[in-house]
């Protein structure tokens, strides 16, 4: 059974919409496929919809992945079969939208300071590409890097995070973000399944993946991303060991967001055997 439980649609930095990404899963075989847009649930209507329309032979898993802050540093806890119409999560994620909102003023207003002055970028005129953009969804730094690669300004989206919208850039905005134990209280009064999403990708030294996989399971998460994108074993065996020695389960996804050489829905190693998935006690076929 193909299992991916990470994805992204147009709803946030995706670049899919909800059903052409349900249309693909199914195309490469996923079984069962999480949407986990950041801070909405917006694209899981449509792709139920989706999913009826086509008759595909995929089950959807309700997801969202919540922005926090944990000493400094964005970590993101997905959020797994919610109650998506639950209202303080709602409520919860609406709040975090009016964050991105503000959190954009401000980058734009540092971006229309940094950037030369040949380019012509007002505060205003960089808002106005960026909504364009995101076309009244989830407002993402990717709207931002996407921005900076059409002026010409940037050659790689990773470039725009290095020099200018990641922690380290020049027009880097400190997001207010809920805390890491919120998001995990919010995602279980939902109904939903708490995990840390993508451990060893927040350029966090290995003692602090560990502190932080530990703190994770001190306030009460239930997993943790064992199975990553582009993974190679060694982080696979890494992650898994972190799961086991914080007895914490196991999750997996390959945090789709475009068609590109980098990722492929469901495209994922196997977990290590000593691993509890989280899915062991799901549903997993559709009622008939
Ligand atoms: P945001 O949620 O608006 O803070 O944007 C973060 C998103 O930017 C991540 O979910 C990734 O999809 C994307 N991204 C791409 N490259 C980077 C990078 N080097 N650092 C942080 N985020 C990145
Ligand atoms: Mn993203
Ligand atoms: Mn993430
Ligand atoms: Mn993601």
């Amino acid at each position: 059974m193909k299992i991916d439980l990470h994805s992204h649609t147009k709803c946030s930095d995706g670049e899919l919409s909800p059903e052409e990404l349900v249309l693909r899963a199914s195309n490469k075989g996923v079984d069962v496929l999480a949407i986990t847009d950041h801070d909405t649930v917006s694209a899981l209507e449509p792709a139920r919809d989706a999913i009826i329309k086509h008759k595909l032979p995929l089950k959807l898993v309700a997801g969202v992945e919540i922005s926090t802050r944990w000493h400094g540093f964005e970590i993101h806890v997905v959020g797994l079969n919610i109650d998506d119409k639950q209202p303080e999560l709602v409520a919860l994620l609406t709040q975090q939208q009016n964050t991105r909102d503000k959190r954009a003023e401000k980058i734009a207003a540092k971006l229309a300071r940094v950037l030369p002055e040949s380019y012509g970028f007002t505060a205003e005129t960089i808002m106005q590409k960026v909504l364009e953009k995101a076309q009244g969804q989830s407002i993402s730094r990717v709207h931002f890097a996407k921005t900076l690669l059409e002026a010409g300004i940037v050659d790689r989206m990773q470039q725009a995070f290095d020099k200018y919208l990641g922690r380290k850039g020049k027009a880097y905005a400190a997001p207010e973000w809920i805390s890491v134990e919120q998001a995990i209280a919010a995602i279980k009064a939902a109904g939903g399944h708490a995990v840390l999403a993508h451990p060893t990708r927040y350029d966090l030294k290995n003692k602090w993946v560990r502190k932080l996989v530990d703190y994770f399971a001190e306030h009460q998460g239930d997993a943790i991303e064992v199975g990553l994108p582009r993974q190679n074993n060694n982080e696979l065996i890494q992650l898994a060991t972190y799961a086991q020695q914080a007895k914490l389960k196991s999750s997996q996804g390959s945090d789709f967001h475009r068609v590109s050489s980098y990722t492929e829905l469901g495209s994922l190693l196997p977990l290590p055997e000593f691993c509890e998935p989280i899915w062991t006690d799901w549903q997993l076929v559709n009622p008939a």
